[in-house]
């Protein structure tokens, strides 16, 4: 999977031509320092601007001149029944108005489209989720465009962007260069649905949103450096180094070797993370086990019963998981780890076999901090949409002053 940074990576330059509002207003141009303090805001919440000037170590002169024009341009407004402590205008709390705004979140799979509707600071108001039926491409476009017309029919706000996340790699922001999930190739979707979505159009990776979605509005919004590593359909990294989203080879971890007795990938490879830890791995080897088809959801539901098959594979995948999350601290000397995806339910039933993955080649000793086992379903993803065109669009598109 292809994964970069929202900045300077040519994957988030897509759709920056439409950088213009819904109603095509547009702030006018902020200064960059301006724009992180707003960033901070919406992400750490309302602050005043003697917490701002603590922060970082601006003085209030300064502050107060980074500050006006987020005002001026109605990004952030100054709140008369919030104080902070203290008297005075440097104690008044400066925040966003999150419920002015509405994104719009979509993440594709061969299965569903999974949309969600939220506010700019990403909370999902509603959702759809529907059966994808047909992966052809223009009946995909129909689809998409329609349940974003469908979500913004019911949003009581005008939308600002739309996100669309694929499994697999993503080029420039407009293009889906490969999905082993949709069987699409070089696939310029962006613009094909762009031409039916009345509203910016934003497309990246799945992990790469999921990455963004948990470094503003997660876990990771406290850390400078995580890794997120995450087991579903497909095994997803991504990395946050110094704050910044780094850029990694397409399937860094899809297929790291694990276990050189370890079952067949559909790669070819023995014993790869994706033989391993995927879904459909799993569900085949405990299939060919039993003698009858097995879901992924009666594995996990096996496992917990006891069967000696499930157990083992469940195990085996949540050990894998272990080796994967101690090789990333090995190799990034990253130690905050989210351990994510829809069957990330699999480590809570096998926690000490993660542990044991982890401890393996660490000399007994696993890394001072547990990994953060979040639990999610697919919708998620799709917030994780919704958070890339959020921050493909803050602060620089909302509209301009307030009346
Ligand atoms: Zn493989």
């Amino acid at each position: 999977m292809a994964h970069g940074s929202p900045e300077g990576d040519p994957q988030f330059s897509g759709g920056r031509d439409q950088s213009a509002g819904p109603e095509g207003g547009r702030a006018p141009e902020l200064p960059e320092a301006s724009k992180a303090l707003a960033v901070d805001i919406l992400v750490h919440g309302a602050q005043s601007r003697a917490q701002l000037a603590k922060k970082t170590g601006l003085s209030a002169p300064t502050l107060t001149r980074l500050v006006r024009p987020l005002l001026d341009a109605g990004v952030l407004v100054e709140s008369d029944s919030i104080r902070g402590h203290g008297r005075g205008r440097s104690s008044v709390l400066l925040d966003v108005v999150d419920d002015d705004y509405r994104y719009v979140g979509v993440k594709l799979t061969s299965e569903s489209i999974y949309a969600v509707l939220t506010n700019l600071r990403a909370e999902v108001l509603a959702s759809r989720t529907l059966p994808t039926l047909s992966l052809d491409v223009p009946d995909v476009v129909s689809a998409v465009a329609g349940v974003v017309a469908d979500l913004r029919e019911g949003a009581g706000r005008a939308v600002w962007g739309v996100g669309v996340t694929v499994g697999g790699r993503v080029h420039d922001g407009e293009t889906v260069a490969d999905s082993p999930f949709l069987h699409w190739h070089d696939v310029p979707f962006r613009t094909m649905l762009a031409k039916r979505v009345g509203v910016p159009l934003f497309l990246a990776n799945d992990v790469v949103g999921l990455t963004m979605a948990q470094q503003w509005f997660g876990y990771g919004r406290t850390c400078a450096d995580f890794a997120l590593l995450t087991v579903g359909a497909g095994v997803g990294y991504g990395l946050v180094i110094d704050h910044a989203i780094v850029p990694t080879l397409v399937s860094p971890v899809s297929h790291l070797p694990i276990d050189p007795h370890g079952p067949l990938c559909f790669a070819g490879h023995r014993g790869c993370m994706t033989a391993f830890v995927t879904s459909a791995a799993m569900a085949d080897t405990v299939s060919l086990a039993r003698g009858r088809r097995t879901s992924y959801d009666e594995v996990l539901e096996l496992a917990e019963a006891g069967d000696p098959a499930a157990s083992r594979v469940v195990t085996e995948a949540a050990h894998a998981v272990g080796r994967a999350a101690a090789a990333i601290t090995s190799l990034t000397g990253v130690e905050h780890i989210i351990l994510s995806g829809e069957g990330v339910r699999l480590l809570e039933i096998a926690p000490e076999s993660l542990h044991a993955g982890r401890v393996e080649y660490a000399g007994g000793q696993a890394s001072a901090l547990d990994p953060v086992i979040l639990s999610m379903d697919f919708l998620e993803w799709a917030r994780g949409a919704a958070v890339v065109a959020i921050r493909a669009s803050f602060p620089d598109t909302l509209p301009g002053p307030t009346p």
